[in-house]
């Protein structure tokens, strides 16, 4: 009776995958037809809406971010932690949790050839939990410090600032519950943006455990059914579906009633009261710029006790970006728990890379601030064949010497090669023509003064080093 009804699944499971497998064919062979048509119709393709490529020019400020998010990691000593861009959905509908914008509205979920219900991950922290818990790091000396950076994915509607792929950085640390660990956490994404020049400060709220947020819940629903009719429309709705929310709504006419809602923190036990008010006085100790926002409640379901965000502090940014918080996180004791581990005590943040770089823009112009350039120590310059063919190699055996080396051997006047340094303002240019490929010399030009010397080549890495101050 058993062999028949495991070859009855089998055959189940079997005609499933071939029905997938066909459906899969079918969508493929109607991308093929779409692209056909596109292609036919001589239409270019185009980025997809809220997705962006990065160009040489964003470079700089892509890695100065990653560099303050490097140096700041291995100072306090977290160690860098990659997860897959895909997971399985369930990973997030759990542990975000339904009746979430995230969740609700926002995940690229789909099915793979498997039947499988998979995403691309809207967040790490999930995944961060899920790894913990996979690779028993409970056996690890705790707390297990880790840091990320890399895409999410979000199907929100595209605008400033907001993109359907983004980048956040992000700190985590899981398996202890002291309040310096908070403090810990929101001292390192503050001097992220101290790093990065940036004056920020940060808000700090808790909101408790479930139980005492429900209790709360409870409170701020009574209160905001009472005047329903002053609010906006998506207020009415998230009085049904999840009220806390209620305290993120922007729109003027719910600002008078969000005023005088109650507040949370009336409905703390007294110790995750004490725990944040632990959390603060280390703030203050540490001269970080904060303050306690009674509506600070975050999007995501897994949050327990602190929660903070950080938000630019500078005067006249004006997009809708400028209103939405450059980063935040919190406590998240419960969610190891909630995916099916043991209890592991934790917390973490995540930074948007994108809003940052946009901040750091936006600070500059205001301030006059141009980043600084980051232009070639000496330009070489190449007259003829043979000097092309002795210009490359040159600058192949100069490859680590630490010597930036600028060229252009699409440009054969001197005029114009020179003129590129010039543009760059290049201080030094080697000059190699057919007469110094023949008695293996070489000119150096000093761009400035327009001087020039000539030098045997085997000589050039030492003279130049000099020249450039490198020791
Ligand atoms: P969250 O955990 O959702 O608050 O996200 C943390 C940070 O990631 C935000 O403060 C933003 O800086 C950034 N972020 C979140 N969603 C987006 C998005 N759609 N586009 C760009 N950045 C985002």
């Amino acid at each position: 009776m058993k062999k028949i009804k495991t070859q009855k699944n089998k055959n189940i499971r079997a005609s499933a995958k071939k029905q997938i497998s066909k459906s899969v064919e079918k969508k493929v062979k109607k991308i093929e037809e779409q692209v056909e048509v596109k292609h036919k119709s001589g239409k270019t393709f185009n980025v997809l809406r809220g997705m962006k490529d990065i160009l040489p020019p964003e470079e700089k400020y892509w890695r100065i971010c990653y560099h303050a998010a490097e140096n700041l990691a291995k100072f306090f000593q977290f160690g860098r932690i990659e997860t897959p861009l895909l997971e399985e959905a369930n990973l997030f509908i759990r542990s975000i949790g339904k009746g979430t914008d995230v969740v609700d509205k926002e995940m690229y979920v789909f099915e793979d050839s498997d039947g499988e219900k998979i995403c691309l991950r809207p967040e790490a922290t999930a995944s961060i939990a899920r790894a913990y818990i996979g690779h028993g790091m409970w056996n690890n000396s705790q707390p297990v410090k880790l840091w990320y950076w890399g895409p999410m994915f979000r199907h929100d509607r595209p605008q400033a600032g907001r993109y359907r792929e983004f980048f956040q950085v992000g700190f985590e640390t899981l398996g202890n519950a002291d309040p310096s660990v908070d403090a810990e956490l929101i001292l390192v994404a503050y001097n992220f943006y101290k790093d990065l020049g940036l004056p920020v400060n940060v808000r700090v709220n808790s909101i408790g455990f479930p139980e005492e947020r429900q209790r709360y819940k409870t409170a701020l629903a009574d209160y905001y059914r009472a005047k329903r009719n002053r609010l906006c429309d998506d207020c009415k709705h998230r009085l049904a579906k999840n009220p806390l929310r209620l305290l993120d709504c922007k729109q003027e006419q719910c600002q008078s009633v969000k005023e005088d809602a109650p507040q949370i923190v009336d409905w703390l036990e007294e110790e995750s009261k004490n725990h944040l008010m632990k959390v603060v006085e280390y703030l203050d100790e540490l001269s970080i710029p904060y303050v306690l926002d009674p509506t600070l409640v975050r999007g995501l379901d897994y949050y327990t006790r602190t929660v903070f965000e950080i938000y630019t502090a500078f005067e006249g940014v004006e997009n809708t970006s400028a209103q939405s918080a450059l980063g935040g996180g919190g406590r998240y004791d419960l969610l190891a728990e909630q995916m099916g581990g043991r209890p592991v005590p934790a917390g973490g943040f995540a930074l948007g890379v994108e809003r940052a770089i946009l901040a750091i823009k936006q600070f500059n112009e205001l301030n006059k601030i141009e980043m600084p350039q980051e232009s070639p120590d000496l330009f070489f310059a190449q007259l003829g064949d043979k000097a092309k063919k002795r210009a490359m190699k040159i600058i192949n055996d100069l490859r680590n010497s630490g010597l930036k080396i600028g060229y252009n051997f699409t440009k054969d006047s001197l005029k114009s090669q020179l003129e590129i340094a010039n543009s760059q303002k290049i201080p030094y240019a080697l000059i190699l023509g057919q007469k110094e490929v023949q008695d293996n010399s070489i000119i150096i030009r000093d761009m400035e003064s327009g001087n020039q010397e000539i030098v045997d080549q085997q000589k050039i890495k030492a003279i130049m080093l000099k020249k450039i101050g490198i020791k």
